[in-house]
């Protein structure tokens, strides 16, 4: 095999790759129950899906697949996170946050969380005890380490903790931690009925929970590594899910589908001495 064919391969495969990353923001997209299905960007997403697939099925990409196997398995001493760092860095302007493990490319869908500059440190796995004890003792809402084997203290890895709000809801939050840098990632959040006994990877039966889950998933995306303190503080919000109206509509269920409003905005402080802010929407209503 001559250089030539090889890096034609080679061009194959990241245009594919490139192309996977694009299709990644389409599902969030999908979550906006306001939006139709026959949305004209939703069709493209599937015919760029459908396009991919064949792509992929060719003979002359599964050819470059099975000779990236191959050389893969001869010699992988070249391929490392750093290695894959490099390659991002020369194919995106170099931004200042820290590599993320998946980097939205639309610039515009910016973090939903408040602004950075307001972000506590990030919270590290062996400080998870210690901020739980300090949140119980000053909340009403609680947070508890959640493990398989019932009266396991050991912290596993991805780590799950139940945030409950009495009597309203809830959540299993699924993080993840490297041993060299123990930081807290949020993998995701699932929301479910204060007497629901589902396990934390199922699903709520209930739409206002699965909607739930569906927009803090939406909010993830938008700040992956947020600090797991913001999205706790976040959590706290919905104490008054089914009481607080909308600050659009001013109703508390929607006027489509009779949900309460899910989608929280935050809102910077306005005037000095105010404080910024989460408003209560409905996904259905203005978010901006
Ligand atoms: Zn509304």
């Amino acid at each position: 095999m001559d250089v030539s064919q090889l890096s034609s391969m080679i061009s194959s495969l990241s245009d594919i790759h490139s192309r996977l990353q694009l299709l990644r923001n389409a599902p969030p997209l999908l979550l906006k129950s306001s939006m139709s299905f026959s949305a004209p960007s939703i069709r493209s997403d599937f015919e760029q899906l459908k396009e991919l697939g064949d792509t992929i099925r060719s003979d002359s990409v599964q050819e470059a697949l099975r000779t990236a196997t191959q050389s893969e398995k001869a010699d992988r001493s070249d391929l490392n996170r750093n290695g894959r760092r490099e390659i991002r860095k020369r194919r995106r302007p170099p931004s200042p946050e820290s590599p993320q493990p998946y980097i939205p490319y639309d610039k515009r869908s910016a973090s939903l969380f408040p602004t950075a500059s307001d972000d506590p440190p990030p919270l590290r796995a062996d400080g998870l005890p210690d901020y739980l004890r300090d949140f119980n003792r000053t909340h009403s809402s609680k947070l508890h380490i959640w493990t398989r084997i019932r009266g396991s203290t050991q912290l596993s890895n991805p780590a799950v903790v139940r945030f409950t709000i009495r009597d309203v809801l809830v959540c299993y939050i699924t993080m993840e931690y490297a041993a060299a840098d123990p930081v807290l990632v949020t993998e995701s959040v699932t929301a479910f009925g204060p007497r629901e006994k589902k396990s934390p990877h199922s699903q709520s039966d209930f739409l206002v929970y699965q909607t739930l889950s569906q927009q803090i998933a939406r909010m993830l995306q938008s700040h992956p590594r947020v600090a797991f303190q913001s999205l706790v503080n976040l959590m706290c919000t919905y104490e008054g899910i089914f009481i607080d109206r909308c600050t659009s509509c001013e109703r508390v269920l929607s006027a489509e589908g009779h949900v309460p409003p899910v989608v929280r905005v935050w809102m910077d402080a306005g005037k000095e001495g105010e404080k910024g802010r989460w408003e209560p929407r409905h996904a259905s209503c203005p978010q901006t």
